[in-house]
């Protein structure tokens, strides 16, 4: 039979995570680490929003770039933020939807783009699949964002920096000078940067910084999904000030023709989500953050994470073999090698405890991401059950 697969769908490989999943789904009660959005759920106040907007018949398109009310808000807070003046906003179907827009708009066949490794798995996918070039810079041990190896990296064909901090999945937050030195290469080399702060809520130890204030080549992409626990509700938005107006422009002509607009109701619960306070949850996130660094720290090796909600573990060594005997890998469902930490993924799936191997998220394969949105009873049962496989 003729292939009737585009060519693109090769360039796609999510079999680390579904595996996991896989994996997850025959387990009963399993402790879930794994998962990337909030254990809480959507404000009352948030929903009731989203209902009146619903009863109310505000059921159908919204304009392409977004509800207008919601559209002015966002331009406020960042103008305020970052003293903007009349920036360009479009409202996306999460920053998935921001992402993809912004690599179509910006991406020829052949452009490089320079990602810190780890980085959030659909960056590489995304900017595979639109022909470009990912350029991975290395950022172990510490994951603080290194600024030498992006500018030493950078050539002809640099078209774009992507920047995510508070990061997924090593929840490390650049500093301010690092963003700065970044924000310095950028205007002499003169390459835009793609700033993703999806989880600029997330952030336990003081504020985080944002490239925004010393870079105005920079297209910022946030979300409602993570802050607010409405991860199905598929809201994010993009905005850039003048110097950027243009992207947001081909963006917006783009999701005229793709997701035409986000969805309309919960655009408008958004609104009331902008003005609503969730410290509460950023209180109970960081002693959620702190639970997992004390309890992990010690038996493993990790950086403790200032902000998002993973933390990025070394695998332990495996134990030595003794000479003429095998190391037992013939079973590894996740296709591990010996010593690898997805082989130590599968230690703890078969013990209950889901996480995900590093190389989902990396080019190397020797840390394990634990995502600690969970009960607190769960993470010090977790706790236990990793620290015995250490
Ligand atoms: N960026 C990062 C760094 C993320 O972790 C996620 C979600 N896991 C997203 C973007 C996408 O989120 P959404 O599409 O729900 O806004």
């Amino acid at each position: 039979m003729k292939r009737i697969l585009a060519d693109r769908t090769d360039l796609i490989d999510a079999s680390g995570i579904r595996k996991v999943f896989a994996l997850g789904a025959t387990l009963k009660d399993p402790i879930n680490f794994s998962i990337g959005q909030p254990d809480f759920d959507v404000p009352d106040e948030l929903k009731e929003e989203a209902i009146k907007a619903i009863k109310a018949g505000q059921n159908k398109y919204s304009q392409t770039a977004g509800d207008e009310l919601l559209k002015e808000k966002i331009a406020e807070r960042v103008s305020n933020e970052f003293g903007w003046e009349n920036p360009a906003i479009l409202v996306t179907s999460g920053v998935s939807g921001g992402l993809l827009l912004a690599f179509m708009t910006l991406i020829n066949p052949g452009d490089e783009v320079i990602i810190p490794d780890p980085y959030f798995v659909i960056y590489k996918h995304l900017v595979n699949m639109l022909g470009g070039k990912c350029v991975f810079v290395d950022s172990y041990p510490d994951f603080e964002l290194p600024v030498e190896k992006i500018s030493e990296a950078v050539t002809g064909r640099t078209k774009l920096i992507l920047l995510n901090s508070p990061c997924n999945p090593t929840g490390a937050v650049y500093s301010e000078e690092q963003i700065k030195a970044l924000a310095k290469i950028a205007a002499e080399k003169d390459i835009l940067i793609l700033t993703d702060e999806i989880y600029e809520r997330f952030c336990y130890d003081g504020n985080c910084a944002s490239i925004v204030n010393y870079y105005d080549k920079t297209l910022l992409l946030r979300g409602f999904s993570k802050s607010y626990a409405m991860t199905g509700w598929r809201l994010g938005f993009a905005a850039a000030a003048e110097p950027l107006r243009d992207v947001i422009e081909e963006m917006t002509k783009i999701q005229q023709y793709t997701f035409v607009c986000a969805p309309t109701p919960f655009q408008k619960a958004a609104i009331a989500a902008l003005d609503y306070e969730t410290r509460d949850f950023v209180d109970a996130y960081r002693k959620k953050r702190d639970l997992i660094y004390e309890g992990l720290k010690g038996k493993f090796e990790l950086i403790k994470p200032g902000g998002a909600f993973y933390a990025f573990v070394k695998a332990p060594a495996p134990l030595e073999v003794p000479a003429g005997k095998k190391a037992n890998t013939g079973a590894s469902l996740l296709t591990g090698q010996a010593g690898s930490a997805t082989e130590f993924v599968e230690k703890a799936i078969a013990k209950g405890v889901l996480i995900i191997p590093g190389n989902v998220f990396s080019e190397k394969d020797t840390h394990f991401r634990i995502s600690y949105a969970t009960s607190n009873k769960k993470i010090k049962q977790g706790i236990e059950i990793l620290r015995g496989l250490a």
